[in-house]
């Protein structure tokens, strides 16, 4: 199995690339992305996180889904706040203001294109693994003081990273 990449490994950083082609190296890559998820009792995994910078996303919020060049197309101006971790980020648990509701495009493990809304928790895990594919991570977002307050944990995982690499 594929390592999850850590805070630090530049491909977390990286602008992901949109999949031209739903292949038989795609569907293995969705089918390797879903059991590492699992495997870590994650609600959400992307590419990225797998050290492949494609635009492919999978999340389980109580229904298995694959968005692959997925699009927010809508955000709602109402904000929620709530606690978020990242495989990524092990260990650690952050508040994030995200909004209520997205609507995101994307097409599916068939080549379906497809337009979905998502609200609350689901739309929560949507834009985390979203923010993903544009080398953005939930740490990014929180207030400097917070970040502060977490350096010694967050230069540890760093660490870690360059030693897996
Ligand atoms: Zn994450």
């Amino acid at each position: 199995m594929r390592k999850i990449r850590l805070l630090g490994d530049p491909v977390l950083r990286k602008k992901a690339k949109e999949v031209s082609q739903i292949d038989e190296y795609v569907l293995n890559l969705v089918k390797e992305m879903f059991e590492v998820m699992y495997a870590n009792d994650g609600i959400g995994l992307a590419a990225p996180q797998l050290g492949v910078s494609l635009r492919i996303i999978v999340m389980d919020d109580g229904k298995p889904r694959v968005m692959i060049n997925p699009q927010i197309v809508y955000k709602s101006e109402e904000k929620i706040v709530g606690e978020e971790g990242c495989l990524s980020v092990p260990e650690i648990f952050e508040n994030v203001e995200r909004s209520k509701e997205v609507i995101v495009k994307y097409r599916d493990e068939n080549n379906v294109e497809r337009e979905e809304k998502f609200v609350d928790y689901s739309a929560r895990i949507v834009q985390h693994e979203y923010d993903h594919l544009d080398g953005i991570l939930f740490v990014d977002l929180i207030p400097a003081e917070r970040r502060a307050a977490i350096r010694e944990k967050l230069l540890d995982i760093v660490k870690r990273s360059v030693h897996q690499r």
